[in-house]
Parts: C-alpha cells; sequence; structure tokens
C-alpha cells in the first residue's frame, strides 16, 4: 500500500500546505480521503488523474476537507467521458445533499453540466474523447456513513469510526482502512478521544491532526476538537501505532525548532517512528518507509 500526503495544512491559505487529503493505492485502487481545496491539484501532481480514483471518503463536511470535491467529480466525468464506472462516495450526512445541491439538475453546476451534455461543441469533444451519445450526467454514488459501518472493497476494507471534532454541528469521522498490504488509520481532524484509541489499535501508520502546541489551547473545547502533540503522543502510544504522521499543521508550529521540539517531546512517550507531514510525501506500508519526497 502506498500513502501520499496531498494536503497537511489547514483552512489558511498556503503555498506550502494544502488543505486535507490522503491518497492510497491499494489492491489495484485509487483511493481519496477527504479532498480540500489545493488537494486536487497535489493529485495532479502526484502522477494522478481524476479518472484514477474509484472511491473518496469524507471524514466531515468542513470546507478544507471537501472543497475540491466538485473538482474530483466534474474533472473525472469531463475526462471519463462514460468510460469509467462512477465515482463511489462515502461519508456523513449531509453529503448526499451536498452532491445532489452541487451536480443535480437544479445544482450549482446544473447549467454548467447541461451545456456540456447538450451543446453541439461540447458533445463533439465528449466524442472525441471516445464518448457515445446520448451523454449522461455526473452521478456519483453516495452512502452516508457512521460510526461503526464498514465498507469493503477490492482487496482493502474500511472500517467507519468516531472523530472527537465539531459534533454536534458536523458528523465526524475516522477510518482505517485495512489490507493485507497493511493497516493505517486517519482520524479526520480530531483530538484524543476513546473511540480512535480502539479504531487505530495496532495500525502500520495513524495519521493525525497536529493542529497545535500542547498548552496554547484556547479552551478545553478547543483541545478536544483539535489535536495537540502531546495528546497524540499518548493516543499513539495507546494505539500501538508503529508511525504516526502528524498533518493537518498551523503555521505557527510549522518552523524550525518548535518542529524538532514538537517530535522529540512525542517521542518521550511514544516509541514508533513520527514523520513531520509533508504535502506530496509518500510513504510505502508495511515498513512505513519513505520511499520518495515530491514537489
Ligand atoms: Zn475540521
Amino acid at each position: 500500500m502506498k500513502i501520499t500526503l496531498l494536503g497537511t495544512g489547514t483552512p489558511a491559505p498556503s503555498l506550502e500546505r494544502q488543505s486535507s487529503g490522503y491518497l492510497f493505492e491499494v489492491g489495484g485502487d485509487l483511493i481519496v480521503m477527504d479532498h480540500g481545496p489545493g488537494a486536487h491539484q497535489r493529485l495532479v501532481e502526484s502522477g494522478h488523474r481524476a479518472v484514477d480514483v474509484g472511491h473518496v471518503f469524507f471524514s466531515h463536511l468542513h470546507y478544507d476537507h471537501c472543497m475540491d470535491y466538485s473538482r474530483l467529480v466534474l474533472q473525472r466525468w469531463d475526462m471519463g467521458a462514460d468510460r469509467i464506472p462512477d465515482l463511489k462516495v462515502f461519508g456523513p450526512a449531509p453529503i448526499a445533499r451536498m452532491t445532489d445541491l452541487l451536480f443535480g439538475a437544479d445544482g450549482v453546476y446544473g447549467p454548467d453540466i447541461r451545456a456540456r451534455v447538450e451543446h453541439q461543441s461540447s458533445i463533439d469533444v465528449f466524442e472525441a474523447r471516445g464518448g457515445q451519445t446520448p451523454r449522461k450526467r455526473p452521478a456519483p454514488i453516495v452512502r452516508e456513513v457512521h460510526a461503526g459501518d464498514v465498507v469493503e472493497g477490492n482487496g482493502w476494507k474500511v472500517t467507519v469510526g468516531h472523530a472527537s471534532h465539531v459534533q454536534p454541528q458536523l458528523e465526524c469521522l475516522a477510518f482505517r482502512l485495512d489490507s493485507d498490504q497493511g493497516s493505517v488509520c486517519y482520524s479526520g481532524d480530531s483530538g484524543a478521544c476513546e473511540e480512535l484509541v480502539e479504531l487505530a489499535r495496532g495500525c502500520d501508520v495513524l495519521i493525525h491532526m497536529n493542529h497545535h502546541f500542547s498548552g496554547t489551547e484556547p479552551t478545553e473545547s478547543y483541545r478536544r476538537a483539535c489535536g495537540n502533540h502531546r495528546d497524540n503522543a499518548a493516543m499513539a502510544a495507546r494505539a500501538g501505532v508503529k508511525t504516526l504522521v502528524l498533518t493537518h499543521l498551523l503555521a505557527q508550529i510549522d518552523r524550525p525548532g518548535v518542529r524538532e521540539q514538537i517530535v522529540h517531546e512525542i517521542q518521550q512517550e511514544f516509541h514508533g517512528a513520527v514523520i513531520w507531514g509533508e504535502d506530496l510525501l509518500q510513504l510505502t506500508v508495511p515498513g512505513s518507509a519513505i520511499t520518495a519526497i515530491e514537489g
């Protein structure tokens, strides 16, 4: 299994860190988890195209985790020219409604889609790409999932878990991906919580939000919603994961000296490998060896 970090930033604009996105190559499938603004550009930079992606999972519907959903669906539909299966989409409610509001006949992109389906110039391009008229509309296959659900794929399985983030306004999920090529847990956005320790137990890799430096959180509520480095160390140690990948990194902590201090302090409690996430960093599981860093 190969993991590519597509976006390791936050909602804040950054040239170095795009918003959340992760790519998993496993069992012949290309799976995306979260697709925030800029993540799709990183997907292209990683050497992949929208048409190669078969499945997308959303941990929660904060915009920094789903704004490139439109780009994934529309570019996939346009370039795919009806020759690839519809995208399979998994996420918390209201992902089905969001999908309909974006791509439905009365949706945000409804007029664009209609023009591309009906106008002769667009039909010409569609046929040049190998499509056969009449052209179908984009029709992502959406399944709303909740903690405890399981999604089976071709040689892989995703178990949906609970994340501690911004409930009850948004349902917030974490995902565990198991395959015979290894196991990885992506916690979405989350502070420390028992359910996550259980979900991640024994994984090769835990990809976890490391939003801020422990002790700098303004409130306990903020701490419960957004991971800090000492809480992450304790969770990774208790879950018994082999590698902890830190992501969703605020600019305040993403600087020389602070990075080293955070990793050092985590390693006082967690004795596996600690990786400071970077956009386009690639990991190979099992072994969690970094095989390439691009970009
Ligand atoms: Zn969030």
